[in-house]
């Protein structure tokens, strides 16, 4: 199955292999790899008759949920360029998206929590603005073109968290998911009988490679779509998951269940804690596969190779708790003089949108250059050891202190400021801005700065938790620039 040349095939071939398999789960319902592939072929007809074809551009902010999976594969079967957007995002970044990918049509889901995602679509400009959430359009499936013969057109555009500077249209093809979905099995090593979750926004990079890789071994996962324990936790029993997982929050977040429950395990199916995408702490590994009993491996990725390295669950503990874990065959990784870490092989994405990023992202040999610093031990196990620029990793979800610096950098009672990610045990980092004021200016509070940033179209996750206001941030004597390293040493543990 992983020879497959499309998404597309590769879901008809499984739909062929075990058409009446679970594939995913949401609270009492029950998608099958046929129901999957029959109701796409209907949803992708039902697009067709709006106008949609081969080639056009499809933007969608849409929840964790069944017929958000449903929606992804009838664009991959109409060989649509599908672009996703995460839930949570707003003006800024969806806005941002729109234009960049120039999206013909925009899938929403209508009111989500009070908050009217077609109104704010239609004020930002959005073309082809249409709800998909509980109903999908569908037609006939005779009336569709073939599906796609290849898989190596670029048929999706991910954004990057925009930590550097505004975020990145990713390109990806069906063959460089199909290969990210086959990494991530690579490390899991998944069966038939397991039982998968997706506790993470599907429209994450995440979202199709965790599920290329129940097509390809065959098994279901549940899907979240409000993440909160210990409600899950009745959902993870009920449909007894095998393998739990998403960033290194939920490592905290499930220990801390497990701390509140001594004795009894807490999801008595569990046999593996799976994430990535953030900083793990050793002694948080340590504690949960001593106070769990279940073995946990994160990995290294980012939305331009969703699946770098990951651990094997059955190798070492010091490499577990220590290290990103080993590539998987066909990732090429290499170390460059000054640290950097560079990828070369199939699930690397083919560049950005814009080719002058795409020009200066790949090295003379083909490789990427991924702005993260690491080194390899002897045993061929990465270890990250930094970046080469500065993002906040909060539950997961990657900040660019820049966008924040810049929007309270154009408050009148604000001089300079500096966005900081703090150890937080709850959220992995928490953000935190130091401001230094002009003489005179009115002393600034949190709540202040929570409002101002929310008016300015802030999504709320990027909002800092913590505000300190200072005389004078700490500078270079060269070129001035803030010291960061020192502001995060000053208030990591005051908190
Ligand atoms: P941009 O590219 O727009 O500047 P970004 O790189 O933060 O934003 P993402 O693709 O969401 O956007 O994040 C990928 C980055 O997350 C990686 O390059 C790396 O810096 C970080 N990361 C991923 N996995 C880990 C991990 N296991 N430990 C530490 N950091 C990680
Ligand atoms: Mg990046």
């Amino acid at each position: 199955l992983s020879a497959s040349r499309t998404l597309w095939d590769l879901l008809a071939r499984r739909a062929a292999l075990t058409p009446d398999g679970p594939v995913l789960l949401q609270d009492d319902r029950v998608l099958t790899f046929g129901g999957l592939h029959d109701r796409a072929e209907r949803v992708a007809a039902g697009l067709y008759g709006m106008g949609v074809r081969p080639g056009t551009v499809v933007a969608w902010q849409l929840p964790t949920r069944l017929e958000t999976a449903v929606l992804s594969f009838a664009l991959a079967r109409l060989g649509a360029v599908q672009s996703p957007v995460i839930p949570f995002y707003r003006d800024r970044e969806v806005g941002f998206a729109l234009r960049e990918s120039r999206a013909e049509f925009f899938a929403v889901p209508g009111v989500q929590r009070g908050f009217d995602h077609g109104e704010m679509a239609r004020r930002l400009g959005a073309k082809g603005v249409f709800e998909a959430y509980d109903d999908l359009p569908e037609g006939d499936p005779r009336v569709l073109p073939a599906p796609p013969a290849e898989g190596t057109s670029v048929r999706w555009i991910y954004w990057t968290s925009g930590t550097t500077s505004d975020p990145k249209g990713v390109l990806h093809t069906d063959r460089s998911l199909i290969a990210g979905g086959s990494c991530l099995a690579h490390a899991l090593r998944p069966t038939a009988e397991d039982v998968g979750s997706i506790a993470f926004p599907y429209a994450h990079i995440g979202g199709p490679d965790y599920t290329v890789m129940l097509l390809l071994y065959g098994f279901p996962a549940v899907l979240f779509e409000q993440f909160a324990l210990p409600g899950a936790l009745e959902d993870y029993r009920r449909h007894g998951v095998t393998m739990a997982g998403g960033s290194t929050a939920f490592y905290s977040m499930f220990l801390a269940e497990q701390r509140a429950r001594p004795g009894a395990p807490l999801i008595p199916s569990l046999r593996l804690l799976a994430g990535g995408g953030a900083p793990k702490p050793p002694e948080l590994y340590h504690a949960v596969v001593r106070e769990m009993g279940v073995r946990l491996t994160h990995g290294y990725g980012m939305t331009e190779v969703p699946m770098i390295t990951m651990g094997a669950p059955d190798d070492t503990d010091e490499n577990l708790a220590t290290t990103e874990g080993r590539p998987p065959a066909g990732m090429e990784i290499r170390i460059a003089g000054d640290g950097e870490i560079r990828l070369r092989g199939e699930a690397v994405c083919r560049g950005y949108l814009d080719p002058a990023q795409t020009a200066a992202a790949f090295d003379a040999d083909g490789f990427l250059r991924t702005g993260d610093l690491g080194r390899l031990t002897a045993s061929g196990h990465l270890v990250l050891t930094g970046r080469l620029k500065d993002v906040i990793i909060r539950k997961g979800e990657n900040i660019s202190a820049k966008e924040i610096e810049d929007l309270l950098a154009a408050h009148p009672a604000v001089g300079d400021v500096a966005v900081i990610g703090l150890p937080d045990a709850e959220r992995g980092e928490r953000v935190c801005a130091v401001i230094e004021q002009p003489a005179g200016a009115g002393a600034l509070t949190l709540a202040a700065v929570t409002s101002y940033l929310r008016a300015a179209g802030l999504a709320p996750h990027k909002v800092p938790e913590q505000v300190e206001v200072v005389d004078a941030l700490p500078r270079n004597d060269t070129l001035r620039k803030v010291l960061k390293y020192k502001l995060r040493e000053r208030y990591a543990e005051g908190g």
